[in-house]
């Protein structure tokens, strides 16, 4: 019989740990760079200010009330959450063959694709997922039955793509395989392929018959561009593959807990590429019933505000290059300062990876020495959130790295 006494304590987070290591440490010197969120130079939280002017609007909107949405999510956003990342002049969006539904931000688009694909995929396939990869995605793909396989990414040695590796395993995984991958901005490693490697994973997927599944959690964030953010989807739907997309507006528009996301289905194209897209969205909307039922509002209405209005839509590309801007800025200030001390090693990663993280290479041993003594705080594998720099902090953490690394 099932009693409370019969569930073992669970492990602990190793994110939620450090959180927590960091809160109680009472050093003024403290430095957090596990938090996997955006921080202004001042370590604070930002309020996009084009997210801050589509909220008043909202306030002052006497025609909105707090009705639910429907099944799918609000419509305005929905549809362009599509165009934004596959391309308003898209044929996937001309064609009729994609479908898209509001989800719990990207979280819920990823739990969403992989519970389709448990149900309706007729061999119930291994996802392939980076190895390394967000840590939730082992348990969201493991949760809804799939079985997980990995496939060689990172490379230590020059703290870049692992190309070999990666083509290799691709090769080697099953027929018709569903591939993982991040279009941009790649976490933890802040490492993504080149337009030239996209296009050699496209070509091997395809004569494979591998069904890619992208995440999308940084576009606009990386490179402060929101089409070159999106360049690996948008080709691999040119190239007609039929995919799967898990869509965050988190960190884009910095609307984190609000969760606002959006997964989106596309078919391959052809005569009845339509129909199998309603059938797709049919069976999609049943899913979204028996989970949630139906979206939150808040969060889709200030994307869509912000979406649909030329003028906000412009601001909130000043705001992404704001964002982008900074993490650049961090990217390059480590590297010099720590190229400037000498400190053995070669630092020129700090600037090839993109996006929010870094694998700085650090060792477990090297980040646990930068916990105890210099306060400074980032998850075992060495990764860092670009975020936690900033102008006050970034001498003493090159300081830090130099001392533990010689
Ligand atoms: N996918 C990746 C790769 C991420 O890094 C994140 C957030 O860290 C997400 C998805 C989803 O985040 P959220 O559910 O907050 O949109």
């Amino acid at each position: 019989v099932f009693t409370a006494a019969t569930v073992a304590a669970a492990p602990e987070d190793p994110l939620f740990g450090l959180m927590k290591a960091y809160r109680e440490d009472p050093s003024d010197k403290k430095v957090d760079l596990g938090i996997g969120a955006y921080r202004d130079n001042n370590a604070k939280p930002w309020i996009l200010p084009v997210v801050k002017k589509a909220d008043d609007a909202i306030h002052n909107d006497p025609t909105l009330n707090h009705e639910y949405l429907s099944i799918g999510g609000l419509a305005d956003f929905t549809s362009a959450a599509q165009k934004l990342i596959v391309g308003a002049d898209s044929p996937a969006i001309r064609e009729k063959r994609i479908c898209s539904l509001q989800t719990i931000s990207g979280t819920g688009a990823v739990h969403l694709g992989g519970l389709f694909l448990s149900k309706f995929h007729p061999q119930k396939p291994a996802i392939y997922l980076s190895n390394p990869t967000w840590a939730n995605h082992n348990q969201i793909f493991t949760n809804v039955g799939l079985t997980l396989a990995k496939y060689p990414y990172f490379s230590v040695k020059t703290k870049g793509l692992d190309f070999t590796g990666m083509i290799a395993a691709l090769e080697a995984a099953p027929h018709g395989s569903v591939i993982l991958l991040h279009a941009c901005a790649h976490n933890p490693t802040g490492v993504d392929p080149t337009e030239d490697q996209w296009k050699q994973i496209a070509e091997l997927m395809r004569s494979r018959s591998h069904f890619p599944f992208f995440d999308t959690a940084y576009q606009g964030f990386a490179s402060g561009d929101l089409v070159r953010d999106s360049w690996a989807i948008r080709y691999f739907v040119e190239q007609g593959f039929e995919m799967c997309v898990a869509q965050s507006f988190a960190k884009n528009f910095g609307l984190y807990g609000e969760r606002t996301g959006a997964f989106h289905f596309v078919s391959a194209p052809g005569p009845d590429a339509a129909a199998a897209s309603a059938h797709i969205a049919s069976q999609l909307a049943i899913l979204q019933r028996s989970e949630i039922s139906n979206p939150p509002a808040y969060g889709a209405r200030i994307a869509s505000r912000v979406l649909n209005d030329p003028e906000l839509f412009k601001e909130w590309e000043a705001d992404l290059r704001t964002m982008s801007g900074r993490i650049l800025e961090m990217r390059q200030g480590l590297r010099e300062r720590l190229e400037k001390r000498g400190t053995p090693g070669s630092w020129d990663h700090i600037t090839s990876q993109i996006g929010m993280f870094s694998f700085t290479g650090l060792s477990e041993e090297q980040v646990m020495t930068l916990r105890s003594k210099w306060h400074v705080y980032m998850t075992k594998n060495g990764r860092i959130s670009m975020a936690g720099l900033n102008t006050n902090n970034i001498d003493y953490f090159a300081e830090a790295v130099d001392s533990v690394v010689r």
